[in-house]
């Protein structure tokens, strides 16, 4: 999967414009507010940036990772926040529906995580699981025909803007063959936002705690 090479030699140069003329001079909003302005956020939509890498047919522009490499090149140009803003959406948050959702899945989730109507976050790190991912404690216990989930999930970049998770729980024995990813729409009743982190740097970016 890849873009054709004539329509990305015309993306490439759009990008970089859009980051010259309108991300970095955005640069100190970000430091004086800890936030990326919400033209900005619309701009990055209206752009396709988060349905950077989503396939054309769920209506991204389907970029292969090279060609994601060398927009990232470029994003590293700028402030890391603005790249945060979409890049859940275009690896953590969605790669998991895109390499083993159902069809019904990706096409419920697809083309509103390539649009950006909706923003995904991917939660796996927890206050006793980081490196060691495998040992994460969240339960997911089944309950008639659905899960009970229980658990606090730490970390989790644009927690606070997503509309839905994909969320490693454990159903199974210990292990990382004992875990399983859920989608979590974040209006599921029962999920607590922490108070957004402050970090040391990357202002601009969102991070907090997702409790179950
Ligand atoms: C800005 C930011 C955004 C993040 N966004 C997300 C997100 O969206 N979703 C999500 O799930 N998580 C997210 N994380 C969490 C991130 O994945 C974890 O911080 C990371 O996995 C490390 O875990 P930890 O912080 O618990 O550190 P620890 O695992 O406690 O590690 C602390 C230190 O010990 C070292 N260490 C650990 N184990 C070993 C070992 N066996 N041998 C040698 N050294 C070791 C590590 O290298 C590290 O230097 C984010 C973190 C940050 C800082």
């Amino acid at each position: 999967m890849a873009l054709d090479q004539e329509s990305f030699d015309i993306l490439l140069p759009t990008i970089q414009r859009f980051i010259r003329e309108r991300l970095v001079p955005a640069e100190n909003h970000l430091e004086e507010h800890d936030e990326v302005p919400a033209d900005i956020i619309q701009d990055m939509k209206d752009m396709g940036l988060f349905g950077l890498t989503v396939p054309e047919e769920y209506g991204g522009i389907g970029l292969s990772v090279s060609q994601e490499v060398l927009v990232n090149y470029e994003l590293g140009r700028t402030a890391t926040a603005f790249r945060s803003v979409f890049g859940t959406n275009i690896g953590i948050g969605s790669q998991g529906i895109l390499m083993d959702g159902t069809p019904e899945q990706k096409a419920e989730y697809l083309p509103k995580v390539a649009s950006g109507e909706l923003i995904m976050s991917f939660a796996l790190t927890e206050p006793d699981a980081g490196t060691d991912a495998a040992s994460l404690k969240t339960r997911a216990d089944l309950d008639g025909d659905h899960y009970v989930l229980n658990g606090t999930k730490r970390y989790i970049t644009n927690a606070p803007r997503a509309g839905a998770f994909t969320l490693m729980a454990r159903t199974g024995g210990p292990g990382a063959g004992g875990v399983s990813s859920f989608i979590l729409p974040a209006n599921t009743p029962g999920i607590k936002l922490g108070k957004k982190d402050k970090k040391m740097g990357q202002r601009g970016t969102m991070t907090c705690d997702v409790i179950l």
